[in-house]
């Protein structure tokens, strides 16, 4: 059996190996970083996510490693209640925490981490040769998954580099310890909206001890040039100024060093997800506005699809990628056209602003 290869070992990339691990097939995983960092990164997961996750990381470590979300309760800044909505059982969890299970299942010898494409070529006879920033390059004996993440350097020499869409709303999302607000905020996630429309922030409790917060900002109103703690720190201090408790206590309490300034770009819609013996999964293949909360699930059923019909067509890898691409393809159009709504009504006075939005993109 010949060896697969992933590029990148994001969520995507690892829920990929968790399965062909799983089915005894071979692979080899190149990802470009050493650590994963806890870096301003969380995931708020749909229950859909979050059970199909439980199928391949231990379920007790996924739970004790995130926050079950019962309730989301959004207010205008000054605290005057909107709207309320149970939850079914979604999820939120660190990026690091949620790598670090995936990459727990899989052994030593099939991730090869500092392992940043630079480039890749494709011969006249169409073989493809990766290079890596370290002067080592590999020529990939079978398939190609390419799980690079929204800038896939895999996508934008194979098909473009033009596809990606500044969405004109981006995030500052910040990870930090505060067990007194992780215990106010509970299984609750709480967002607060300006009554401009435009900006916003959303408060969870990721752990005990753990509190993820996310500014939403329209950045032709609220621009923000830097990423430097400084200048996110007096962003939110000035923008934020004001508004009701608890967001007032978050920002008394964090300094914002493990903050992340998120210009959040949206992909095209791709005609195929797949070139030749490459086959794009998760970001790679859609990258969705963070507002339908979806990124992680799709990231995870692309692996799965893919490694379905793969199985289903062991010898013909073109009516496999053919196959996973037009399933997804379907489901994936439904979650980019409501995370264009979900961000079109963000962008509106609060008024206007069609109450009982949930920031999650259902099928
Ligand atoms: C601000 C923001 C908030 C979000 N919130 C949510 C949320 O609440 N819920 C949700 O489900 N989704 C959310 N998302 C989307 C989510 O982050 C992605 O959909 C998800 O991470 C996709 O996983 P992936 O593996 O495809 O890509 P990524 O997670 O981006 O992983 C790509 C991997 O490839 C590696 N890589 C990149 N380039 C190279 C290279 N040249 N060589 C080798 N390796 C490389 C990277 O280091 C990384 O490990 C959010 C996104 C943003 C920007």
């Amino acid at each position: 059996m010949k060896t697969i290869s992933i590029i990148g070992g994001g969520i995507a990339g690892l829920t990929v190996a968790n399965i062909l691990h799983k089915e005894d097939m071979k692979f080899a995983l190149y990802e470009r970083s050493s650590l994963q960092s806890n870096k301003g990164h969380g995931f708020i997961i749909p229950s859909e996510g979050l059970e199909i996750l439980k199928t391949y990381v231990n379920s007790t470590d996924l739970l004790n490693d995130g926050n079950i979300l019962n309730e989301y309760i959004s207010f205008d800044y000054k605290g005057n209640f909107i709207d309320k909505k149970q939850l079914q059982n979604d999820f939120i969890i660190s990026r690091k925490a949620l790598v670090d299970l995936l990459e727990k299942n899989i052994p030593r010898e099939f991730i090869y981490h500092d392992k940043s494409v630079s480039y890749i070529q494709k011969s006249t006879d169409g073989i493809l040769e990766v290079f890596f920033s370290d002067d080592t390059s590999i020529v990939p004996t079978s398939i190609v998954i390419a799980a690079d993440g929204s800038k896939s350097k895999i996508r934008t020499t194979l098909i473009s580099d033009k596809l990606l869409r500044e969405t004109g709303v981006h995030e500052i999302v910040n990870i930090f310890e505060n067990s007194e607000l992780a215990t106010i905020l509970g299984n609750q996630f709480l967002k607060f909206h300006h009554t401009d429309g435009g900006l916003s922030i959303g408060l969870l409790k990721v752990s005990a001890t753990e509190v993820l917060c996310y500014a939403q900002f329209d950045i032709n109103r609220y621009p923000l040039k830097e990423d430097s703690t400084i200048e996110i720190n007096n962003f939110m201090q000035t923008n934020f100024k004001d508004w009701a408790y608890p967001v007032s206590l978050f920002l008394e309490k964090t300094n914002f060093e493990n903050a992340h300034y998120w210009r959040v770009n949206e992909l095209d819609i791709l005609d195929d997800y797949f070139s030749e013996n490459t086959v794009f999964v998760g970001d790679t293949a859609h990258s969705l506005l963070p507002f339908t909360s979806q990124g992680v699930t799709s990231a995870i059923k692309d692996a799965q699809v893919l490694i379905d019909s793969l199985k289903r067509n062991p010898s013909d890898y073109k009516k496999a990628f053919k196959e996973y691409s037009t399933v997804r393809k379907e489901e994936i159009a439904i979650h980019f056209k409501n995370g264009r709504l979900l961000r079109d009504n963000f962008l509106l006075p609060l008024e206007e602003q069609k109450n009982n939005i949930i920031p999650i993109s259902f099928k």
